[in-house]
């Protein structure tokens, strides 16, 4: 895992031979890109400005850079301790004009948004060694991959849970907010079912919570379907959900929003995106819970 703790060193060696093996795979290494991720590196080392978190360690699960920004932004704003862990940090999508789709720029690009993103919310980044589905030449969507995406997943977020929760101290136990897989984009379901088929033993660590994933939950038909989809690794367990308004957090939620510009066409100028699609319903971030894991 790639760490940036206050005192710990990020293992690049290791960091720097996955990368050139997974460009060597897709494409030529190109000097540039091992440019970037040199400067990455110094921009990390000097990251380490990271206060310890003041409050529980509660891990917030974004499969890519920005979903957690995307769906919880606000609430990981005022929690504003804990930690951030990205898992597929390797990536070459971008949408804004202008940017090439190389992985080695785009993903230290990404890297560092979340990295401006945890200042702010006084979240400590990490990031595990993974490449999104769509660098590995994974239909995103294909749900045929699901086990391969699943058995690359689950052991490296197991142990990366198992870690963090050496630390914890006499209280509650921290919150783990997890995606639901809403979208149903591989990865996402690839998180969430490493956290459902291991939840009983999580559970005694962490409280959990699943959140609605946005953008994709803004869509009233997408969010039916992916809360169907995710019930199926949980049924017959009663749940509720947690409706968290975003009230005059709006422009707080639209500033964080735009700090992952490389994702945007367009910054957005509007919350209609990032809000669940429910009918007549001010802007808010939802999460799932149950009795038995919180
Ligand atoms: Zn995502």
């Amino acid at each position: 895992m790639i760490d940036t703790a206050r005192g710990q060193e990020i293992d690049l060696p290791a960091w720097n031979s996955f990368f050139r093996h997974m460009l060597s795979r897709r494409a030529r290494v190109e000097s540039k890109a091992h440019h970037k991720v040199t400067r990455l590196e110094s921009i990390l080392r000097s990251s380490a400005a990271f206060p310890e978190a003041l409050g529980p360690q509660d891990v917030f699960l974004s499969p890519h850079s920005d979903d957690i920004c995307f769906s919880l932004g606000a609430l990981a704003h005022r929690r504003h301790a804990g930690i951030h862990l990205t898992l597929f940090p390797y990536v070459r999508y971008v949408a804004k004009p202008g940017l090439k789709k190389v992985p080695g720029p785009v993903t230290a690009l990404r890297m560092n948004e979340d990295v401006a993103f945890t200042t702010r919310c006084g979240l400590q980044p990490r990031f595990l060694p993974l490449a999104d589905a769509d660098l590995l030449g994974i239909p995103r969507y294909d749900r045929s991959s699901i086990e391969p995406c699943l058995a690359r997943t689950e052991s490296p977020l197991l142990e990366a849970l198992a870690d963090f929760s050496r630390h914890h101290r006499e209280g509650p136990r921290p919150w783990l907010f997890c995606p639901m897989g809403i979208g149903g984009h591989m990865d996402h379901v690839a998180t969430r079912m490493a956290v459902t088929r291991n939840l009983t033993g999580i559970a005694r660590k962490y409280r959990v919570a699943f959140y609605e994933d946005l953008h994709y939950a803004s869509e009233a038909r997408v969010r039916l379907a992916g809360l169907a989809d995710f019930r199926q690794d949980i049924p017959g367990t009663p749940m509720r959900r947690v409706k968290l308004p975003l009230g005059e957090e709006v422009p707080l939620k639209l500033s964080l929003l735009q700090g992952y510009s490389s994702q945007f066409a367009e910054v957005p100028r509007d919350i209609g995106a990032f809000t669940p699609g429910l009918a007549d319903t001010p802007p808010h971030e939802a999460l799932w819970t149950a009795e038995e894991w919180s």
